[in-house]
């Protein structure tokens, strides 16, 4: 899944190629994905592309003031082409298109999502704040404002509750998600399940900035790359998360991880939990 490293990296590549250049037609091929009605889709047509930004993990191409907003979730990406077809998509359950934008001088992008999941969301929205998960978004970390004191009240307010969860619950903090927090509570030295409000002093200190270095460095990585070179690079540079049963680049332990339901977080149990690997229901059931 895209974090904010990648998607600020894919906003700045789709600027430089969107700048200034105007939307001709726009192709649904998954109408699932589309959350808004009102402006249609068509309102994109004929419109100039005069900005794409970044809210959190939300990508905001802005056309002539009508923002069409992206959240690629689990599975979706944007493929640049610099030619696309001339053959309309059709809609299909084998392909991995979700909308196609054709641009006036024959270049375009793709929205794709991969997979049987169907999380990848499209809205066109007058203001970007007309998307819900714009509008409740918590602070950006890498913003001048998000201080060492801002993540002390932010830790205090969300009391006894695992630090993994409040770091990528995207209402507290904008932008991280499930790898990153792994990778900035392994640069912390700090077990996910520590207690939110339990961190102060030093070992906030030590949070926030293993939070801005993870965050920060992955973005110095990742602009100037190419969206087809950003995954590759993510995990290229992953110490902890999806790296179960290797070792820890830091001590050489071996990388261990908690599955839940519908994901999974990893750690080295000598960086981060004092060695002793944290119950894993998974695994117990599977020594039972
Ligand atoms: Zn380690």
């Amino acid at each position: 899944m895209p974090e904010l490293p990648e998607v600020e990296a894919l906003a700045l590549d789709l600027k430089g190629r969107l700048d200034g250049r105007a939307i001709v037609k726009v192709h649904i091929a998954a109408f699932s994905a589309l959350k808004t009605f009102d402006p249609p889709l068509t309102a994109l047509e004929g419109t100039l592309v005069d900005d794409v930004t970044r809210h959190g993990k939300f990508l905001d191409l802005d056309c002539s003031g009508t923002h069409l907003v992206l959240h690629l979730a689990r599975a979706g990406w944007v493929r640049w082409r610099e030619e696309v077809p001339t053959i309309p998509p059709k809609p299909s359950t084998k392909s991995t298109l979700a909308v196609r934008i054709v641009l006036d001088d024959g270049s375009g992008l793709d929205v794709t999502e991969a997979g049987t999941r169907k999380s990848l969301a499209m809205y066109v929205v007058r203001d970007p704040l007309d998307v819900p998960g714009i509008a409740t978004l918590g602070p950006d970390p890498l913003t001048d404002d998000f201080t060492v004191e801002r993540l002390g009240e932010i830790l205090q307010r969300e009391g006894r509750k695992q630090i993994k969860g409040v770091l990528r619950h995207q209402g507290t903090i904008a932008g991280i998600g499930n790898a990153y927090s792994d990778e900035i509570l392994h640069a912390a030295r700090m077990s996910p399940y520590k207690p939110a409000s339990s961190i102060d002093g030093e070992e906030l200190q030590t949070l926030h900035d293993a939070l801005r270095t993870t965050v920060g460095d992955a973005v110095a990585r990742s602009r100037g790359l190419a969206a087809s070179e950003l995954k590759g690079e993510k995990k290229s540079n992953l110490a902890v998360h999806g790296r179960t049963g290797q070792p820890c680049p830091v001590c050489g332990d071996v990388v261990r991880e908690v599955s839940f339901a519908d994901s999974s977080l990893q750690y080295c149990p000598t960086c981060q939990t004092g060695g002793k690997p944290l119950a894993d229901r998974r695994m117990s059931k599977l020594l039972k």
